[in-house]
């Protein structure tokens, strides 16, 4: 495949399976293409092309990786919260000068019905959900924002959190009161809106992901009038962003043909 253009995509996000998917199926053999995951999941979805997993060693080792696997163009396609993987991304390919597009969901929209609590961190998190649910009895707190961070909310001792993960965590979490509830998205309305019911959900805590995979909780808690506290996003890197796989698809389309697109420029 010595001549054939080689595409990068960092993932670990739906969108980066869809994108590979998609350009597997659009472009065929004028790409080889090669999906780079972190690692973080026990069980990967399947996808086309080659898979490498885990860290490259910071944003020099992700040059060298780039030059040593003659990769011709990247697709940042990972979650709008790994930060660290982004700024790598745009350090390795500005050093390399290998041409970088980042596929950044949409944000989601507030709309009538909504109660969010739009909060920096998860220490502002914890102080919101605290005063939020004060001299309420055994409220029940959603968080889908991971096991990162948890620690922040040890101190609300009486509240009972349901923690959605993906994989089970393999030691306790750092909550008084709480319950693991595997799930991986996308997540359906009907299901979340079942889940914040039965389960009497007074709040949820969430991170601004954006996209459609993980809405449907956002979409069910304005139908239910319940509060989110919800955590802001990292700044985004700057250069060429696109916000959906179509788009991504004609910048790699432009790419083969040698023509130069015109993408929004993130500055
Ligand atoms: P992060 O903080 O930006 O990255 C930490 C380190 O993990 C990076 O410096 C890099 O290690 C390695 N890494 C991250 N993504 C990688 C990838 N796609 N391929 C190879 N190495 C990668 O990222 P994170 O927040 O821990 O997220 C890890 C992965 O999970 C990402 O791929 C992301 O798309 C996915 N994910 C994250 C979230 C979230 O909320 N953060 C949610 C859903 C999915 P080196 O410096 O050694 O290269």
């Amino acid at each position: 495949m010595a001549d054939v253009p080689h595409l990068l995509i960092l993932g670990g996000t739906g969108e980066a399976k869809s994108l590979a998917e998609a350009a597997s199926a659009r472009f065929g053999e004028r790409l080889q293409l090669t999906s780079s995951l972190a690692g973080r999941t026990r069980r990967p979805h399947r996808l086309p092309g080659e898979v490498r997993v885990g860290g490259f060693g910071g944003s020099d080792g992700l040059a060298a990786y780039l030059r040593a696997a003659n990769v011709t163009f990247l697709i940042d396609a990972t979650h709008p919260f790994a930060a660290a993987i982004s700024a790598n991304a745009g350090a390795a390919c500005g050093s390399t000068a290998v041409p970088r597009l980042q596929l950044l969901r949409p944000m989601w929209r507030r709309a009538p019905g909504d109660i969010w609590f739009e909060v920096d961190d998860v220490t502002a998190a914890a102080g919101r959900l605290q005063v939020l649910l004060a001299f309420r009895t055994w409220p029940t707190v959603l968080m889908t924002q991971g096991t990162g961070g948890l620690a922040a909310f040890r101190t609300l001792a009486d509240i009972r959190f349901l923690v959605r993960v993906i994989d089970p965590p393999d030691r306790p979490l750092p909550l008084e009161h709480y319950e693991v509830i595997p799930g991986r998205g996308p997540f359906t309305l009907d299901r979340e809106r079942a889940l914040l019911a039965e389960r009497a959900v007074d709040a949820i805590v969430c991170k601004a992901s954006g996209g459609a995979a993980t809405e449907a909780k956002i979409l069910a808690a304005r139908e239910q009038g319940i509060p989110v506290v919800m955590l802001q996003r990292p700044p985004p890197e700057p250069g060429e962003a696109v916000q959906d796989i179509d788009a991504a698809l004609d910048w790699i389309a432009a790419k083969l043909l040698g023509i130069k697109l015109a993408t929004k420029k993130i500055s």
